[in-house]
């Protein structure tokens, strides 16, 4: 089986992008622990409905509450995962650590970026309900607006929390929280780097080079 994945970068970083590659061509099983609780917001769920409100703010989910969405949706004896917005602090890498990985192997991702670069790419973001391609009407526009190329599906999300105010927030919580989560990849021995300012068919080549291929 392949490693194990744990994508670290900003949001807007191009993680999500990257992961929706890994999944169609390496057969990875992707898991957002934004999507998931996005998920259990649209379906109100007790747990959907105590989180609504730190979404929109930009905030952090207790860890507790995430570890468990994260646990019930692992299946790490059928398939290698990608972690995709988990952890974002040192006590949830200590938890994927113990709780959840065990003995898997892991490697993380670290999708480097200038931050100015963010908000622009944020605010402009859509991404397809039907499909999940990931748009930006700046640099990667739709051909036909509001239709999305790849399946001609007609919902293309603008994300509730994608709007300049909780983008900055969420921007200044990833600068205060990413440096630790690095050192403990770091110390693990486990860390890769990726430029994540290029294309993206270009950070894909530069993440099958850290797979090995
Ligand atoms: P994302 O889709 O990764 O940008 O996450 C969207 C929002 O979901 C974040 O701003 C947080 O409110 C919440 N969230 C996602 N993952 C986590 C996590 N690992 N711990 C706490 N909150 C999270």
């Amino acid at each position: 089986m392949r490693p194990n994945l744990i994508l670290l970068g900003a949001p807007g970083s191009g993680k999500g992008t990257q992961a929706n590659r890994l999944v169609s061509e390496f057969g990875y099983k992707h898991l957002s622990t934004g999507d998931l609780l996005r998920a259990e917001i649209a379906k109100e769920s007790d747990l959907g409905q105590r989180v609504k409100g730190v979404l929109d703010r930009g905030d952090l989910v207790d860890d507790n509450m995430v570890l468990e969405l994260l646990k019930v949706n692992c299946d790490l004896e059928n398939a290698s995962h990608i972690f995709d917005g988990f952890p974002r602090n040192n006590e949830q890498a200590r938890m994927l650590d113990e709780v959840v990985l065990g003995d898997s192997t892991a490697l993380a991702i670290y999708f480097e970026l200038d931050l100015g670069v963010l908000k622009d790419r944020l605010v402009n973001r859509r991404t397809c309900k039907d499909c999940g391609v990931i748009y930006n009407l700046l640099f990667n526009a739709p051909k036909t607006e509001g239709v999305c190329d790849s399946c001609g599906g007609t919902n293309l999300e603008h994300r509730k929390d994608d709007n300049e105010e909780t983008v900055s927030n969420r921007l200044q919580v990833f600068k205060d929280q990413v440096e630790p989560i690095l050192a403990h990849y770091e110390a693990k021995g486990t860390l890769r780097r990726v430029d994540a300012s290029q294309k993206p068919g270009e950070v894909f080549t530069e993440v099958e080079a850290v797979l090995g291929n």
